[in-house]
């Protein structure tokens, strides 16, 4: 069997692990337009870091299936990006092609390199990614730099000066991750949004609030509910306004709405084409939509499912389970969330720790939780299998959750692992 994969980020790692638990034989290539190892997009803004982050960015700020122990603090010479080890091609066998897939002939079933050359496949995977958007009124503005790929940090970080100023335009996670890398090498750091909060597709107003203040603490000056037009006073513009996915390889050939459509086994419409990741949209149970999940562990678990499924293991692997959810860090205040903010609310706020938690129809919709973030696992798991809230201690879940809130036999699933 060949494998051909499009794409060497979390989507299509997530595949080849998929793959290798059914196929261990099979020739497995990876199409890759980046010229590096795979690295992991939600830590590219240490970069900046003076040490080059060595030991002390913690993986942990992103728990991902096989990286908790973990590959990725180490490489790019110590630094925590490198997603999986250095030996990680080797070890599965797979082989790279530096080069920009640029067209799929679906009834040859080959894949066209920007070299026009040809490259065949009996189960191809879209892993493309997404994009960033860049709103008009940018388009021409030569100070601009994007925030998406380790090449633009490497570009940004060779532009930086201590008399910088930056301004960063959209606060939303990417924007804020950017500021929080850059502001100790430069003058001083502006992020503005036409949002009246930061993180507007992440928190709700009270939260944002908590998150804004710890930033304005550290000297991030924000702009909210603020269209800025007028760039003079600023150095360097960093444009974070959103992403797209990267649907264009597909269009004519699988369904694409506003990413490309994928059921729960990570097929397309298209026969033995399969797509995980930001380029794809699917369905998100907690709130029963079909949507664009751009996360990174949705990407790694829906390219595994991929993987699995195109090596035709004998059960399928099935990932129905899909819920926004992020989990994310800033100066060490710590902030995950999940699900969607419908129904009724749990606030329990003290100190640094902040938790919300959203409910109705007898099931968990959603949480906030900000500082003390231990137990997110047990939240998360309610949603994601939409555990009936009165088979459950309720109230001591909102208070203090932990396995003594389940009965008997749901906690022994849970110790053994089996749910
Ligand atoms: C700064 C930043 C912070 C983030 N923070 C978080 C966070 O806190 N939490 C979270 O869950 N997510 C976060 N994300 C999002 C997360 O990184 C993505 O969800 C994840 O990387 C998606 O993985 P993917 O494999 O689908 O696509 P991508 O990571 O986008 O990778 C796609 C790859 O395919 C390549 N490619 C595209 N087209 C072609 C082609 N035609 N030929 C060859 N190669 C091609 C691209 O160059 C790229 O290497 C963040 C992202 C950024 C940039």
């Amino acid at each position: 069997m060949k494998y051909v994969i499009i794409g060497n980020s979390a989507a299509a790692i997530g595949a080849v692990e998929g793959i290798r638990q059914a196929d261990k034989q099979g020739e497995i290539l990876i199409i890759t337009n980046e010229p590096y190892h795979t690295y992991s997009r939600p830590l590219i803004s240490y970069y900046f870091s003076k040490e080059k982050i060595k030991t002390s960015v913690k993986a942990g700020d992103l728990k991902l299936p096989h990286t908790e122990n973990n590959s990725a603090n180490t490489a790019f010479g110590g630094s925590p990006m490198k997603y999986r080890p250095a030996d990680f091609y080797k070890d599965n066998n797979c082989e790279l092609i530096h080069s920009t897939a640029v067209q799929i002939e679906p009834k040859k079933k080959k894949v066209m390199l920007a070299d026009y050359s040809l490259v065949p496949y009996d189960r191809l995977l879209v892993a493309t990614g997404s994009s960033p958007f860049t709103p008009p009124q940018f388009e021409n503005l030569e100070k601009k730099h994007n925030f998406i790929t380790l090449d633009d940090a490497i570009k940004l970080e060779k532009s930086i000066t201590e008399n910088s100023r930056v301004l960063i335009i959209g606060a939303g996670l990417i924007g804020l991750k950017c500021a929080e890398g850059i502001l100790k090498r430069v003058a001083s750091v502006t992020v503005a949004d036409i949002a009246p909060r930061i993180l507007p597709a992440v928190l709700e107003d009270e939260s944002a609030k908590i998150l804004q203040s710890h930033l304005e603490e550290k000297g991030i000056v924000f702009k909210l509910s603020t269209e800025v037009n007028n760039f003079d006073e600023y150095d360097i513009v960093v444009v974070a306004a959103g992403v797209r996915p990267n649907v264009e390889l597909l269009r004519g050939i699988a369904e694409i709405g506003k990413g490309i459509l994928i059921n729960e086994k990570s097929e397309t419409t298209a026969p033995d084409i399969y797509a995980a990741g930001d380029c794809t949209e699917s369905l998100d149970v907690s709130s029963g939509e079909i949507k664009i999940m751009a996360l990174l562990p949705n990407a790694y678990i829906q390219g595994e499912a991929a993987g699995v499924n195109m090596a035709g293991r004998d059960e399928p692997k099935v990932f129905d389970k899909a819920i926004p959810m992020n989990a994310v860090g800033f100066f060490g205040l710590h902030v995950i969330t999940a699900g969607n903010y419908n129904g009724e609310v749990y606030t329990a706020n003290t100190n640094k720790d902040y938790k919300k938690l959203f409910y109705s129809d007898n099931k968990l919709n959603g949480y906030i939780l900000i500082g003390n973030i231990e137990k997110a696992g047990i939240y998360t798991s309610l949603i994601r299998e939409k555990t009936p809230l009165d088979t459950i201690d309720f109230k001591l879940i909102c208070e203090k959750p932990g396995l003594m809130a389940f009965t008997k036999e749901e906690r022994l699933i849970k110790l053994e692992g089996v749910s």
